[in-house]
């Protein structure tokens, strides 16, 4: 803000009094006048209230890689019976090349029995397809670049499909 009295460009103006009336100056013609003192007169600038203390803060990074994972397809049951069909396998057949029961197979299929981490592999690798989906891609990424400031993954696109 310039200077009142002689116009030159002041970052540092104050407010004073000269001859009644309200003037903002910089310091050299700060004194033909009264330096005003804002918190006494209380009428130069309005109190600005206090901004708002907390900022949102970022997730903890913890958080983040716990839900980073893999979790079964929403259709597991549909995939496996669609699946052992397309091969012309029956339950009893797809059993005894997992090495489960055929009736481990049926509930299955039914949805009734969530395989464990083995049996999808082996169903996986017995019928060709993919039982567990990525989930969670949270923003690890832009976590560590706004934490580091600019980092490889800025320019590398990983997974792209
Ligand atoms: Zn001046």
């Amino acid at each position: 803000m310039p200077c009142e009295m002689c116009g030159k460009a002041y970052s540092g103006c104050r407010p004073a009094m000269i001859d009644g009336v309200k003037m903002l100056l910089c310091p050299e013609c700060m004194k033909y006048g009264t330096a005003l003192k804002p918190s006494s007169q209380g009428s130069i600038h309005s109190n600005k209230p206090p901004l708002p203390g907390q900022l949102p803060r970022p997730r903890a990074q913890k958080d983040v890689f716990k839900q980073m994972g893999k979790e079964l397809v929403s259709n597991w049951s549909k995939v496996i019976q669609e699946t052992r069909e397309k091969k012309g396998l029956t339950r009893e057949e797809l059993g005894f090349r997992i090495g489960e029961r055929t009736v481990t197979i049926s509930k299955l299929e039914n949805g009734d029995l969530r395989p464990a981490d083995k049996m999808i592999e082996k169903l996986e690798k017995e019928l060709g397809i993919k039982l567990m989906e990525e989930v969670g891609e949270i923003s690890v990424q832009s976590a560590r670049s706004q934490n580091a400031g600019f980092t490889l993954g800025d320019f590398i696109k990983p997974e792209e499909e």
